[in-house]
């Protein structure tokens, strides 16, 4: 398939996991917002942790970076102490949601069956979705990676209707590399990524697959940004460590390539 990224607006998205409070957070911004400011290449999103959702959705009003949770409930209300529902964080000004990252996937049972009923509820309330997907070392080393993308891509858009589908964003995250350092080289995540959009292809049609921007998450840092992203298939980066600091996490995106 002839894919241009040419249309794809990268994406620089930040994981700040179980780290920062609510001041923290804030203070970040204060000394990240400048460091960006004349950005043009790249779409933003921080994701924080819960409790910083309200102060982060106040301080970024206005400016050039969206903020979105780290995980959500599928149900709008329900008895399930400890969740939040789409309509919650909607409702404070949250735009974007990561569903089925690895460690939501390691530590809270997220199985490619909630991860499909997450995608279905943030394409319902209008938040924008980023699937996480990507295989384990020993997968890797069995040659299981395309099979595993395929059936966690495959089960994620399950009985999703293509069109649906425009707001999606998937991020390859091969779980080896993710707080290891080790990165994926260029090359090998372009052929996953590849993999991926070809996939889509056959779930969702040409234009759905075209149009989605993928990810790759995994010790991306300033220094491997631009080779990363320079991948016609790369669209920009899902970020942990390494977006944290808010020096480190403005290289990121300074050094984002522009689609060709
Ligand atoms: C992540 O948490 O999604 C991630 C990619 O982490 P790190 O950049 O630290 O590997």
């Amino acid at each position: 398939m002839a894919v241009s990224s040419a249309d794809r607006t990268p994406l620089i998205a930040g994981n700040w996991k179980m780290y920062k409070t609510p001041t923290e957070s804030t203070a970040f911004l204060t000394n990240f917002l400048p460091l960006v400011k004349s950005n043009e290449i790249a779409e933003i999103v921080l994701f924080p942790a819960m409790p910083s959702l309200p102060a982060m959705v106040d301080a970024a009003s206005g400016k050039n970076v969206s903020v979105g949770s780290q995980t959500m409930h599928w149900l709008e209300e329900g008895a399930y102490t400890g969740e939040t529902s789409p309509v919650m964080l909607t409702s404070l000004g949250v735009t974007h949601v990561l569903i089925g990252h690895s460690e939501r996937r390691r530590y809270f049972n997220e199985t490619d069956a909630r991860v499909n009923l997450k995608l279905k509820a943030a394409l319902k309330h209008g938040l924008t979705p980023i699937v996480c997907v990507g295989e384990h070392f020993e997968e890797r080393e069995r040659n299981l990676t395309a099979d595993v993308l395929k059936l966690q891509t495959s089960v994620a858009l399950e009985g999703i209707d293509p069109a649906a589908l425009v707001p999606l964003v998937i991020a390859y995250e091969p779980v080896w590399a993710i707080g290891t350092g080790r990165t994926a080289t260029p090359e090998m995540a372009e052929e996953a990524h590849g993999i991926i959009r070809e996939h889509i292809v056959r779930e969702a049609g040409e234009a759905i697959a075209a149009s989605t921007r993928i990810l790759y998450g995994g010790s991306v840092k300033p220094e491997n940004t631009a080779e990363l992203t320079a991948m016609p298939n790369i669209d920009g980066a899902l970020v942990g460590g390494a977006s944290l600091d808010a020096t480190s996490f403005a290289a990121i995106v300074t050094n984002t390539a522009l689609p060709s």
